[in-house]
């Protein structure tokens, strides 16, 4: 069964001390659904100090919701929704039962496959390369002087 939350979403939560308000989805985890939103169900942890410059303190840190206590939030008409996912071209389209609005559709393809940093790197070394062979030759230079 796919996911009806994914990371990035907004989401308004429905149970707990957070109920009502809505934020940003910053992790989920498929496996136990648990999610957690940017700002909210904030729980506090106790951190030590390890050395003299640090001050122990108490961090606030988003804790895990589960996904049956959310309900999606619209982006086209705003509202907290129920979806339904219907599969085009492959992938899973999530859409408002409100609106009809494809949650998915516009969403763009991550552009994880265009880097080309490779070949600028290995530029960069060749001219370190160069550098040293002249700092060489600068030395037995120095050298030739003395006689
Ligand atoms: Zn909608």
């Amino acid at each position: 069964m796919s996911l009806r939350i994914k990371k990035g979403d907004t989401v308004k939560i429905i149970a707990g001390s957070d109920k009502g308000q809505s934020g940003k989805v910053i992790v989920v985890d498929p496996e136990t659904q648990l999610i957690k939103v940017e700002g909210l169900n904030m729980i506090s942890r106790h951190k030590k100090a390890r050395s003299a410059q640090e001050q122990s303190s108490i961090v606030k840190l988003e804790g895990n919701i589960h996904i049956s206590n959310v309900m999606l939030v619209c982006p086209s008409c705003g509202k907290a929704t129920r979806i339904s996912v219907a599969e085009i071209d492959g992938k899973n389209h999530r859409k408002c039962l409100k609106c009809g609005f494809d949650i998915d559709s516009k969403k763009p393809d991550s552009k994880k496959s265009d880097k080309k940093v490779r070949g600028e790197k290995t530029e960069k070394t060749a001219k370190t390369e160069k550098t040293s062979r002249v700092k060489r030759t600068r030395k037995s230079d120095a050298g030739n002087a003395d006689n």
